[in-house]
């Protein structure tokens, strides 16, 4: 019986292997029931072979249930034959042999299901009355068809066919049906309940000095509860087994109590029945709960598994009871041990102090308003590290929205957010050498003013919007008066730092958008946006002044000379500069320590 389960779909000579072994298995019960149990009315009194067609027709493939129809047909013919029943009613007994295993099959909705059909009770209590219909139909036709038609012979038939397959078929299915039970069956522990069953089995019908029928009720208890759905259908085998051999032998209490042997076969298998359908209930549950206990464990398992590689876990509060359940992932984010099972208070407590106010905000909000929610945090490991945590979630309300649970979860984004950290300080440290080069690359480095490259792009820029506005721009350039006399007589440290001064009183003299930069040595510009020439002589008149009231390290006399320029139709920057130039030599040329103004 322990390949049977491996039928539907499996490969292979398909007229021979399972169903030729349950033809030969057909066969082998049909000879035994016959020889055995052979009723004064010719027929067999226990007739499992109708159980064994109906088990492969519930459980084959429509291929393998023509197969062992055939084969089963072939062993119905000869062992009626063997039996000394005459040709025609032997076809007949054949023919209703295979027609009332099609009619279960056929009730129980024509498909073969490798499910637990019989393991639920409302199937079980539909194959009871396929089986008893089906075995009122085939007492029928066999009667009509070998002419038979006396009530002994209709019940005697139909008694025996139903009782064989209500017995039979639901032995072979959970054992077909149950992979993990039947692999039980082969081991010490099966041993001890075999043993244990067939010593009760004895107990019970070896003898007829004390009635102890209940004891293979036991039995069926022992081995249901040691071994499962399996367990229970090779137990009612052994009970079957052992207790007809010993009735048939005349021993034990079915045969003191009814001698006609028809009468303690009927018993015999109403017994069997009742001690099946009292124990099966019972074993359903157990392979059941089994089948689910397993499954849970392997959801769980998987559960277990995504979570830790996504680094992903679960919590989930109950403000109602105050529970708490964490997932293993969850706890280890959190630096708690596997068995720590923390309060939402106790969760609060471990974020970072600076975030922990939000986080219980989220989670008061949520609950308040059964919303869902999500944030970023920061967690402190009791460990004392820091671990950067991404939690979800939402509240679960009732029928009548009152929050039961919090369930969240939480992701361990540490990695990210270092990540993050490091990509921002990169970038900000990035930023502020862009920011270093710009300004060294327009600043001039003695005075820190801008340089001749920046003043002349703020040039361009202004002469850009003044053609656009179509307001005025003009220029002045400065130059210090005599300056190689600063240098030559004190020095050009000294004239260095005549320089700065000079371009400090200019870069304070710069108003609103005015802009001045160091155009050379001892050379500056100065652009004077929306300005007319002629208005800058009080500008210049200030400058002058500031320069010639300004104290000096060293008793130099510093003056200046400046040229002013105002942009003309048509010029471009270096006619606008070639102006001024020409402005500042006139100022020279007049005696320096002054302005002129570019006449065009
Ligand atoms: P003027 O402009 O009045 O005609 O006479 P000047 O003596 O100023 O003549 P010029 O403009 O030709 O000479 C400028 C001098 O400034 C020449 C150079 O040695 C000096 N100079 C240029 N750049 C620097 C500098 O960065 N530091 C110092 N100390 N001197 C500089
Ligand atoms: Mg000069
Ligand atoms: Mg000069």
């Amino acid at each position: 019986m322990g390949v049977i389960h491996q039928v539907n779909g499996s490969r292979g000579p398909a007229y021979f292997g399972l169903p030729m072994l349950y033809g030969i298995a057909w066969l082998v019960c049909a000879f035994v029931a016959l020889d055995l149990t052979q009723g004064a009315d010719g027929i067999a009194a226990v007739w499992p072979s109708s159980g064994i067609f109906v088990a492969a027709l519930l459980h084959f493939g429509p291929r393998r249930r023509a197969m062992t129809a055939g084969w089963i047909a072939a062993a119905s013919m000869a062992a009626n034959l063997w039996a000394g029943s005459g040709f025609f009613a032997t076809v007949g007994y054949t023919i209703a042999n295979l027609l009332e295993g099609y009619l279960v099959f056929a009730l129980m909705g024509g498909r073969a299901r490798t499910n637990m059909m019989l393991s639920k009770p409302w199937n079980m209590a539909r194959f009871g009355a396929a089986a008893i219909l089906a075995g009122s139909f085939s007492a029928l036709m066999a009667g009509v068809l070998s002419g038979n038609l006396t009530l002994a012979f209709l019940s005697s038939w139909m008694s025996t066919v139903t009782l064989g397959m209500l017995i039979v078929t639901p032995v072979i299915l959970f054992v077909a049906q149950d992979p993990q039970g039947h692999r039980n069956l082969v081991s010490l522990r099966a041993l001890w309940t075999v043993m244990v069953v067939a010593i009760l089995s004895i107990a019970a019908f070896g003898q007829a000095d004390i009635p102890l029928l209940f004891l293979p009720v036991m039995a069926m208890a022992i081995a249901t509860a040691t071994l499962g759905l399996s367990g229970a259908a090779a137990a009612l085998v052994i009970i079957a087994t052992l207790g007809s051999l010993l009735t048939a032998a005349g021993t034990g209490p079915v045969s003191r109590f009814f001698p006609v042997t028809e009468t303690q076969v009927l018993f015999f298998q109403l017994y069997l029945v009742a001690l099946l359908i009292s124990s099966m209930p019972l074993a359903f549950l157990l392979a059941q709960r089994g089948r689910d206990l397993a499954e849970i464990a392997e959801t769980a398992r998987l559960l277990e598994t995504a979570e830790r590689t996504a680094k992903v876990g679960h919590w989930r509060f109950s403000p109602l009871d105050n529970s708490a359940h964490w997932s293993r992932e969850a706890l280890r984010i959190c630096g708690y041990d596997d068995d720590a099972q923390p309060s939402l208070e106790d969760w609060f407590d471990l974020h970072h102090e600076d975030d922990r106010a939000r986080v219980r905000s989220f989670i008061v909000e949520a609950t308040s308003h059964a919303l869902p929610f999500a944030f970023e945090a920061r967690i402190r490991r009791t460990s004392g590290e820091i671990v950067h945590i991404d939690c979800r979630g939402e509240a679960e309300a009732d029928a009548k929205g009152r929050v039961v649970a919090l369930f969240g979860t939480i992701m361990d984004v540490s990695e990210r957010a270092e990540t993050m950290r490091q990509l921002e300080a990169a970038r900000a440290r990035a930023e502020r050498e862009a920011a270093e080069v710009r300004n060294l690359a327009e600043t001039d480095p003695l005075t820190g003013m801008p340089n001749r490259r920046c003043i002349l792009a703020n040039l361009a820029e202004a002469m850009d919007a003044s053609e656009i506005t179509g307001e005025p721009l003009s220029v002045a350039m400065i130059d210090i008066d005599h300056f190689k006399r600063v240098n030559d007589e004190f020095g050009h440290g000294v004239g260095d730092k005549v320089i700065k001064q000079v371009a400090d009183i200019l870069c304070d003299e710069a108003k609103d958008s005015d802009t001045v930069g160091r155009i050379g040595g001892e050379e500056f510009l100065f652009v004077f946006p929306r300005r007319r020439a002629g208005d800058l002589c009080v500008r210049c008149e200030a400058i002058k002044e500031r320069i010639l009231a300004a104290d000096w390290e060293e008793p130099v006399e510093i003056t200046l000379s400046i040229g002013v320029a105002e942009l003309a139709t048509g010029w471009d920057e270096r006619d606008l500069m070639r102006a001024a130039d020409r402005a500042l030599y006139e100022a020279k040329r007049a005696g320096r320590n002054q302005h002129s103004v570019h006449q065009s």
